[in-house]
């Protein structure tokens, strides 16, 4: 009875449900992809109707195949892709649209518009530099184009959710909550009290009647309970909900205030824990909440976010064709020594952290006639590396500190390859764990350790264990030439849209 701990991940390709047990080891896994719907240049949605019923099968398929039921599982936490957004109605369970999907960029202009003054109010409050990426404006722009939406939503009919929300309601039959790491990037939640700003709702015009309650990331009264007729076939306490990047970093135990993690999925997303200092970036990194676990005090975060770096892979493979799958970009990069000069700035959602800038778009510079397939691969895995460092060199700046080992996770980490050139570009040790779906495992977590399944962060640190780590091999006069050169190839590509 009560052996195990179950992770709902709906990411931004796919959704997992896995199970783990007390060590932190998985127990059952079941994954499915769902479609990415780009319906105009810039615009990426998911059908949510489609995202529920591959919860339903993922848990039903993982828990069937492992032969567990409800009963073996003391509880079920949930983590979920950040700051999409959907809006679906009280009554009918229906969505009204839609997800917009983060990386998608219809409100730029929306931003853009934004003064000064209400600029400096959102980054001061939420963390947050304005951007098309958080989910304000995405909910906004479903406000004022879905027809009916405003008045239902001020009726209390239309609710809003990030990802987490919509599951968990589908999941209990009608609990309208989220946690604290997601509201806090929608640009409509005070950083301090985490509650919804009245200000900042009035700025974006949002009704509050449509939003979720914000209740702890683990949380031992429980969101709710799963529907006994739901995928579980059985009554679970859902007492765990994180943001994928936090869950990620509770998953790579990163507990301590210094302690860092990057995860490389669609997007590449560094964490730094602040512990409950509310540390503000000056190099464009942004201030957000790592977790709130029961009743104390919530523990921030400093994050780079990474638009583009797994889904360039994906590119190669779905627009260009140069690839039958992610797996093949590690061989076809390792046919050429280097890149032979190519950079790639996959510029696609213009650039986030630490540019910040919309009006950027993706190129690849320092062509020539010699230039093949293979340099493009590996210009692809280096645009990966780079854009890290880009980062680190932000945080760096910001903490006052060095990294001394980069704690690494996510799908693009089965890429050798795509590490040892982190090392190489990075100059320091890149260390992945054992379980490397840590963004499953840290919801496992925060659900486990509400319901007393784990005692505290130090059990679950003793959870962790090195699998590989890649050692820097270049010299430090080639990292700096090639870095100089992709700071140049970044220059390239900002101000290429017209906003
Ligand atoms: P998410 O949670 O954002 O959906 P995942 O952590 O599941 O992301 O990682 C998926 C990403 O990893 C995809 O963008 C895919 O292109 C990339 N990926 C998967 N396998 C490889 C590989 N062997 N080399 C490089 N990238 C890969």
């Amino acid at each position: 009875m009560n052996r195990y701990v179950g992770a709902i991940d709906q990411g931004t390709t796919s959704t997992r449900f896995m199970v783990f047990d007390h060590a932190g080891s998985v127990v059952a896994r079941h994954q499915l992809e769902h479609e990415q719907i780009l319906p105009k240049p810039g615009w990426v949605e998911h059908d949510p109707t489609e995202i529920w019923e591959r919860t339903r099968t993922v848990v039903g398929t993982a828990l069937a195949r492992a032969g567990l039921t409800a009963a073996d599982l003391a509880a079920v936490g949930v983590t979920n892709q950040r700051e999409t957004t959907l809006v679906w109605n009280r009554h009918t369970g229906r969505p009204y649209y839609n997800a917009i999907v983060w990386q998608d960029t219809r409100t730029d202009r929306l931003i853009a518009d934004l003064d000064d003054e209400h600029t400096e109010l959102i980054r001061k409050r939420t963390g947050l530099r304005p951007a098309p990426y958080f989910s304000g404006g995405k909910l906004r722009w479903i406000l004022d184009n879905v027809e009916g939406v405003r008045a239902d939503a001020e009726r209390g009919d239309a609710l809003f959710g990030t990802i987490d929300s919509w599951l968990i309601w589908n999941l209990t039959g009608g609990t309208h909550v989220t946690d604290p790491t997601n509201a806090s990037r929608t640009m409509l939640m005070d950083l301090r009290t985490l509650r919804w700003d009245e200000e900042l709702l009035r700025v974006f015009d949002i009704p509050a009647a449509m939003l979720p309650v914000i209740a702890p990331s683990s949380n031992p009264a429980g969101y709710g309970t799963t529907m006994p007729d739901g995928p579980f076939g059985g009554m679970v306490t859902i007492a765990g909900a994180l943001g994928d990047q936090q869950a990620a970093a509770v998953g790579q135990v990163c507990f301590r205030p210094g302690e860092a993690k990057n995860t490389y999925g669609t997007g590449n997303f560094l964490m730094l824990n602040t512990g409950t200092d509310i540390v503000d970036s000056t190099h464009g990194l942004l201030t957000t909440v790592a977790y709130q676990f029961g009743d104390d005090a919530p523990a921030y975060a400093l994050e780079g976010s990474i638009a583009v770096t797994g889904s360039a892979v994906q590119w190669l493979r779905d627009q260009l064709g140069i690839i039958a799958g992610a797996a093949q970009i590690e061989d076809m990069a390792a046919q050429v020594d280097d890149s032979g000069g190519v950079y790639f700035v996959p510029a696609f959602s213009g650039l986030f952290a630490p540019y910040w800038r919309p009006d950027a778009r993706g190129a690849v510079v320092g062509l020539s006639r010699y230039s093949n397939n293979a340099h493009l691969a590996r210009a692809t895995l280096e645009s990966i590396a780079y854009q890290t460092r880009d980062v680190v060199e932000a945080m760096q700046r910001d903490a006052g500190t060095r990294l001394s080992t980069l704690r690494v996770d996510g799908g693009v980490t089965v890429n050798n390859l795509a590490m040892q050139i982190q090392a190489d570009l990075l100059g320091v040790p890149v260390s992945r764990p054992v379980v490397a779906e840590t963004t499953a495992l840290g919801a496992a977590y925060a659900a486990g350790l509400a319901a007393g399944f784990w005692a505290g962060t130090d059990e679950l640190r003793s959870n962790w264990h090195e699998d590989l780590r890649w050692l820097p091999t270049w010299s430090d006069a080639d990292r700096e030439r090639g870095y100089t050169r992709w700071l140049k190839a970044v220059e390239r590509t900002l101000g290429w849209a017209d906003l």
